[in-house]
């Protein structure tokens, strides 16, 4: 009888667990890549190309930096959502800190991975024009009735939906802010519709002021605008951390060991042993926990890897 309570309290659990985990994921990039898909049959092609011209550049070490004009658009419906110019330099300043290997844990990286972990050389400053020569604070307010967004709905990049057209995304990183109800952030991959080709992270995991932990560190926007210059997971592409499958799956990133995925900062976690198949490494070596692309709180590092296939990506378009 006892046993069966247990069983069925812990099945409770599982379920409450679960749908919590539903209910809003980390990323929903891989999700919305695969909707994507359904809506542009040009979409696997254009990024086969672009994976074919990044490998002329990939072990190419360019050494200069990239300036990024960064427009933000707040999508609010109410005054929560409503988030202060303040805020959005907290943002502002993580990317440049993460991008440029100023951000404050950088000391704290495992001596494994001291040697790897890049500064990317890639500036984000506000935009000061707008697409049409105006002059802007790189921010624009939209009041909507939309009480909140999912991933999958593309009523955000226009005006006349209750979002905001977007900026011409071969000039600018567009970062959208609004209540999305289902993940803390997507972003589109290149060679993915002008229309469509932006980031966008949930309004209260967004910069670092009065913003509940873990989330508080402004690493969501790090991590998909890591995805908007085509990096994948460090698994992978299987949706979610934490398949034994992804051992056998690539990020396209030669020095970030094989794993599959952690969602806690278990720093000695050593999930794949085949980690000598990209060529970069001679030995089997501990998972790289601490990357940007994790999924593992304790996140604060691009490899030089990833670095060179960001900045490849931005040669390359
Ligand atoms: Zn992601
Ligand atoms: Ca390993």
């Amino acid at each position: 009888m006892l046993k069966m309570l247990k069983i069925q309290l812990t099945l409770f659990f599982v379920m409450i667990t679960s749908s919590l985990v539903f209910s809003q994921e980390r990323c929903g990039t891989m999700n919305r890549l695969n909707y994507e898909m359904t809506i542009d049959n040009q979409l696997n092609h254009k990024r086969q190309k672009i994976e074919n011209k990044i490998k002329k550049w990939k072990n190419f070490n360019f050494q200069n930096s990239y300036d990024i004009p960064v427009v933000f658009h707040i999508i609010y419906e109410d005054n929560n959502e409503n988030i202060s110019l303040d805020q959005i330099q907290s943002q502002l300043n993580v990317l440049n800190e993460d991008f440029n290997r100023n951000n404050s844990d950088a000391n704290q990286t495992p001596s494994e991975f001291i040697d790897f972990a890049a500064d990317c050389n890639i500036n984000f400053c506000l935009a000061q024009r707008t697409p049409n020569n105006d002059s802007t604070n790189g921010v624009t307010f939209t009041q909507t009735n939309i009480e909140s967004f999912s991933i999958y709905d593309n009523r955000i990049f226009y005006d006349s939906l209750g979002g905001k057209d977007i900026w011409d995304p071969n000039k600018y990183l567009n970062i959208y802010v609004c209540d999305l109800s289902n993940a803390l952030g997507f972003a589109s991959f290149p060679g993915t519709s002008q229309s469509r080709d932006a980031v966008v992270i949930n309004y209260n995991n967004f910069g670092t002021i009065n913003i509940l932990a873990p989330y508080n560190k402004g690493r969501t926007a790090t991590h998909e605008v890591g995805h908007w210059l085509n990096l994948e997971h460090l698994w992978g592409p299987n949706n979610n951390p934490g398949n034994a499958s992804s051992c056998s799956s690539d990020d396209y990133v030669d020095d970030t060991p094989r794993c599959i995925g952690m969602t806690s900062c278990n720093l000695t976690s050593n999930s794949c042993s085949n980690d000598a198949i990209d060529g970069y490494w001679t030995t089997d070596v501990v998972d790289n926990v601490e990357n940007y692309m994790e999924y593992s709180n304790c996140e604060k590092m691009f490899t030089n890897g990833q670095k060179n296939r960001m900045r490849a990506a931005l040669q390359s378009s």
